[in-house]
């Protein structure tokens, strides 16, 4: 493997979706560097969820490929996509009734735990073990996070920012290599908002790559170097944020020209 092949941590080659008549994925082609945080961006229903969903297993491509570490995971299950280092969070997250926050921790991303769910299935001694392992680590990351305080509240008691931190912390338990976060400031208040930024930056300089997708252009542009531009399903651009913002085609993209 050549040292350029080495730094990509996720590689998504020709990818193709459609749903009916509509192509919602056009031959996107695009590899993240491991260490990075790269931005997704692209007007509305320009394909970036239904990327999200094809990289982690949750649809399957009509073509092309996704490469994870250099494996091709295309056409696996998102928990075997998890355990190959790739997690995802939701644009919504999922809801989370009857629970406590620290409960819903332990959950594990939706039907992509890298832990105790797979677990209680390939392995069913590990679970006792491995369930105080995740409770340990669900309290160190609640803390980190600053959440600790929610811990024993009602799950649907909290904020819709302070699920966006637990979304994002529950996923920090799976201990990904490769974090996809789909819109993680949408209607998160903006004290909220530099939190979660700059909780994505310490995770980052810890070693953890980011997919980032945000509707939030100075949030996206101050966080992530570089930025793939996505318009109807298919690569527009991509570079640094300076040059994505000065991009003729961009600029008409997202005025609809
Ligand atoms: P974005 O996240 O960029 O706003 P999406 O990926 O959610 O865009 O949607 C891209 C297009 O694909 C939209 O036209 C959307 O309606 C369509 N689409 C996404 N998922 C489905 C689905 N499961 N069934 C039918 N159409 C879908
Ligand atoms: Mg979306």
């Amino acid at each position: 493997m050549s040292d350029a092949a080495e730094n990509v941590v996720l590689r998504v080659d020709d990818l193709q979706k459609s749903f009916g008549g509509l192509t919602a994925t056009d031959h996107a082609t695009f590899d993240v560097e491991r260490g990075t945080i790269t931005g997704l961006i692209g007007p509305n229903g320009a394909g970036k969820s239904t990327i999200f969903n094809l990289i982690s297993g949750f649809y399957e491509p009509d073509g092309g490929t996704v490469e994870v570490n250099g494996t091709d995971v295309t056409g696996m299950e998102p928990y075997e996509v998890a355990e190959r280092g790739l997690v995802r969070t939701f644009q919504t997250p999922r809801k989370l009734e009857g629970m406590t926050v620290r409960e819903a921790m332990l959950v594990g991303p939706r039907n992509q735990p890298g832990e105790s769910f797979v677990r209680l299935f390939t392995s069913p001694g590990a679970v006792a073990e491995s369930e105080s392992e995740n409770l340990a680590d669900a309290e160190r990351i609640l803390a980190e996070f600053e959440i600790d305080h929610l811990a024993e509240q009602p799950a649907t008691d909290i904020s819709g920012g302070q699920m966006k931190l637990v979304e994002l912390a529950r996923a920090m338990l799976a201990e990904p290599e490769v974090l996809l976060l789909d819109e993680p400031v949408a209607g998160v208040n903006p004290t909220l908002a530099k939190k979660l930024k700059s909780q994505i930056r310490r995770l980052n300089d810890r070693g953890t790559t980011f997919l980032l997708i945000e509707h939030d252009m100075e949030f996206v542009m101050d966080l992530a170097d570089p930025i793939v531009v996505l318009d109807q399903g298919t690569v527009l651009t991509e570079g640094t944020p300076h040059s994505v913002r000065n991009d003729q085609r961009v600029i008409d993209a997202y005025l609809g020209g």
